[in-house]
């Protein structure tokens, strides 16, 4: 069987009525026969049918054995994190998730959690910066927004032999295009709130573990601190998922053709998109992933924070909004929305340069978004004429 059909048969059909849309099971508790007899749920937050169906789901769509929901993608990156104690280090991708980093750094470090920040798409690098308290190495690939790609399968064999523990951030790959856990990896961890739900309607988070062991913990984790995602989000997300593989099919032929087009524009200089022969990391990519992915990032010629904010605002199927992963295409200028409580040395030696605008490429049809970026391209091209 392939894979779309695996995905769509393996949400049940509901035993009692036959309805073949997973039912939302809004409820707090479950009435037991007698003490400790029951169905196999006893109280929402440890067990809800309706998450459960969406738990079981993602486990097939990454290849993994055991999934949990929560209620964000952060609070699914937190569950991970407790896996550690005091005197634990975790070895992060150095231009990781905002939100991740301000987790690790301003609540875990308090807690005597030491992060090393590390170009993980150099090998030689993520060697060197081991540690015997390493117990985690934390990869996000492709990365946001400069979409810097790290060899997962290299760096599984490095973190096995080190005995720590390999977690991967999928979201912006989606399990549509890359399985972490076939390459090595341990752990998965998405923003379900991307990708997987796919419209822009609702926060949510994943957490998919290689072994049932691991899952465990997490499932421990999970209902002990309690984070869990709501059963109507829970819906939302297996909605979300039968059309993933379509999506992202779409979202990425869309992208390809955008970056192309930018990178034929006097006015770029660089374009960023691990679909172009001209990546870096194209090479990797093309052997860790399916699709290349919906984020195309670009900078300009003049690096003119005020150009590019004119840009953002300018353009008409672009909606300037953070976050991706939806059907409706975004625009965003990272130095001063995602990423503008980093430091600007810091951001520029992450590639981040204040010209830097982020496409999340939604489903529109490619030749109206290409127009809708060529008119206000043009219109930009006039004022750096008289820039100049
Ligand atoms: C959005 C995002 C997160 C955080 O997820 P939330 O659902 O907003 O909590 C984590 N990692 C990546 C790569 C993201 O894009």
């Amino acid at each position: 069987m392939q894979e779309q059909t695996k995905i769509l048969h393996h949400i049940p059909v509901d035993k009692l009525t036959g309805a073949i849309s997973v039912p939302i099971y809004q409820t707090s508790t479950f009435v037991q026969e007698e003490p400790g007899v029951h169905k196999g749920f006893d109280y929402a937050r440890s067990n809800n049918p309706t998450r459960k169906a969406l738990e079981d789901l993602i486990a097939v769509l990454e290849h993994g054995s055991n999934g949990y929901a929560f209620a964000s993608g952060l609070a699914a990156i937190d569950a991970v994190v407790k896996l550690l104690k005091t005197g634990d280090e975790i070895l992060a991708v150095d231009d990781i998730y905002g939100g991740a980093f301000r987790l690790f750094t301003h609540i875990y470090q308090k807690f005597g959690i030491k992060v090393n920040y590390v170009d993980t798409s150099n090998i030689k690098k993520v060697e060197e910066a081991i540690t015997p308290q390493t117990k985690l190495i934390w990869l996000e690939s492709p990365t946001n927004p400069t979409l810097k790609i790290s060899d997962i399968e290299a760096i599984a064999k490095i973190a096995k032999s080190k005995h720590c523990l390999l977690c991967v951030d999928n979201t912006f790959a989606s399990p549509a295009s890359q399985k972490p856990l076939e390459l090595g990896a341990d752990i998965v961890v998405h923003s379900a709130t991307k990708y997987l739900s796919g419209h822009s309607d609702l926060i949510a988070g994943i957490v998919v573990t290689r072994t049932p062991e691991l899952g465990e913990k997490i499932k421990f984790i999970q209902n002990a601190s309690g984070a869990i995602l709501a059963p109507f989000d829970s819906w939302l997300v297996i909605r979300g998922i039968e059309t993933l593989q379509l999506r992202v099919r779409q979202h990425s032929e869309n992208a390809q053709a955008i970056a192309e087009f930018l990178a034929k524009q006097d006015v770029v200089q660089n374009v960023y998109y691990p679909g172009l022969p001209s990546h870096h990391n194209h090479a990797i990519a093309k052997k860790q992933q399916k699709y290349f992915g919906g984020v195309v990032a670009f900078d300009l010629a003049i690096d003119d924070k005020e150009i590019a904010s004119k840009i953002v605002s300018s353009t008409t199927y672009f909606k300037l909004a953070e976050s991706l992963g939806g059907v409706k295409s975004l625009i965003c200028l990272p130095c001063e929305m995602t990423h503008k409580s980093i430091p600007s040395e810091i951001r520029y030696q992450a590639g981040v340069k204040d010209s830097l605008i982020r496409l999340s490429v939604g489903l529109e049809d490619a030749e109206d978004l290409i127009a809708d970026l060529k008119q206000v391209l043009g219109a930009i091209k006039t004022s750096f004429v008289h820039t100049v």
